[in-house]
C-alpha cells in the first residue's frame, strides 16, 4: 500500500521564523526569539508600532527564495522520497509560489514540480500523514498529524506525534519502513 505524506514548507522545511524575526528585530530594535513565538498570529507579540506590518515582509519579492533550510531536512526528505509518496504542501500566496518553487529546486532538487502543491486547505488532500507546524492544519487533518514543534503549537493535545528535529522525523519513518511487511 502506498503511503502518502504531505510536508509543510514554511518553518517545517525552511527557516522562515529565523529570517522573519531577524528582519523584524533589526527594523524595530527588538530582540524576539523563536521561544517568544507563542501565538500563530505574529502581530500579537511584536511591538505595537509594527503590528500587522510584520506580515509585509512576506510580500517582498525574493523573501521565500532566500530562507535557510532546517538541519537534516534535506536528508530526511531524501529518505521519505525514496520510500513514500511525498508532497510539499504550502499555503502559498500566488505571488510567492515562484520563490517557493525556486527554493525547493535549490534545496530539494529531487522533488518534481508535480509534488509541490500550493494549497491552504490541506485537509482536502488524500494524505496519510501531514508534517506541519501550523496548529490549524494539524487540527483539520483527518490522517496522522505530525507536529513540527514550535511554541505556538504546544497547546495541541498529546495524541499528535511531535518532533523538534528532522533527524527524529526521519528515524520515525525509518522504523515504519523497517516494520513494513516485505
Ligand atoms: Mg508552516
Amino acid at each position: 500500500m502506498t503511503i502518502r505524506i504531505g510536508v509543510d514548507l514554511d518553518t517545517t522545511l525552511n527557516e522562515l521564523e529565523i529570517t522573519w524575526l531577524e528582519r523584524y528585530n533589526a527594523d524595530y530594535n527588538d530582540c524576539l526569539t523563536v521561544e517568544n513565538m507563542i501565538d500563530w498570529d505574529v502581530s500579537a507579540y511584536v511591538k505595537p508600532e509594527c503590528g500587522y506590518k510584520v506580515y509585509d515582509y512576506l510580500d517582498e519579492p525574493g523573501f521565500f527564495r532566500n530562507l535557510g533550510i532546517k538541519p537534516g531536512a534535506r536528508e530526511g526528505m531524501q529518505f521519505l522520497w525514496e520510500h513514500f509518496e511525498v508532497y510539499i504542501v504550502s499555503a502559498a500566496h500566488p505571488n510567492t509560489v515562484a520563490d517557493k518553487w525556486g527554493w525547493i529546486q535549490e534545496h530539494l532538487p529531487f522533488i518534481p514540480y508535480e509534488h509541490f502543491i500550493a494549497l491552504s486547505r490541506k485537509d482536502l488532500l488524500k494524505l496519510d500523514y501531514l508534517i506541519d507546524d501550523g496548529p490549524h492544519n494539524i487540527e483539520q487533518f483527518s490522517g496522522t498529524g505530525i507536529v513540527f514543534d514550535m511554541p505556538y503549537n504546544r497547546h495541541l493535545p498529546d495524541r499528535y506525534l511531535r518532533f523538534s528535529y528532522w533527524r527524529d522525523i526521519t528515524d520515525y519513518f525509518a522504523r515504519l519502513v523497517a516494520n513494513q511487511p516485505k
